[in-house]
């Protein structure tokens, strides 16, 4: 299985992006309304836990597109093996799961391998600080 490193792959527009959110607000706001409708007398906690519960589903949306739209890029070249500095083979995307303030995020790292030290490195993404 081989691979051929690109610049960008499938990084989605703004207008794609926008579509999503705004289907995703959609179809949340819908649930809220419904369970506006269907609760009678909301206690005060309640109305805390349903709008928590609302901004949490419209959060990890936002969260997930700004992932997405940096996660498939690839440097180009390959960076360089740390041992023998010889240039490393893209391997693999691999998925990683990060626990954020926001809630549990699914990103995917570039893998990249040397064969001839048998060794593998995830570059640093040096376009989200922090990971
Ligand atoms: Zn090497």
């Amino acid at each position: 299985m081989k691979h051929t490193p690109q610049v960008r792959t499938s990084k989605p527009t703004r207008a794609e992006m926008k579509t999503q959110l705004l289907a995703q607000a959609e179809a949340t706001i819908d649930q809220f309304l419904d369970w506006v409708e269907q609760t009678e007398h909301p206690n005060l906690t309640q109305i805390e836990e349903a709008v928590l519960e609302f901004r949490r589903q419209v959060g990890q949306t936002m969260a997930d597109t700004a992932l997405k739209a940096q996660a498939t890029v690839h440097p180009v070249p390959s960076p360089r093996c740390p041992t023998c500095q010889r240039e490393m083979h893209f391997k693999d995307t691999k998925a990683k799961t990060l626990t954020s303030r926001v809630s549990d995020l699914k990103l995917k790292r570039s893998y990249y391998y040397c064969v001839h030290c048998q060794q593998g490195l995830f570059p640093p993404r040096p376009t989200i600080t922090g990971l």
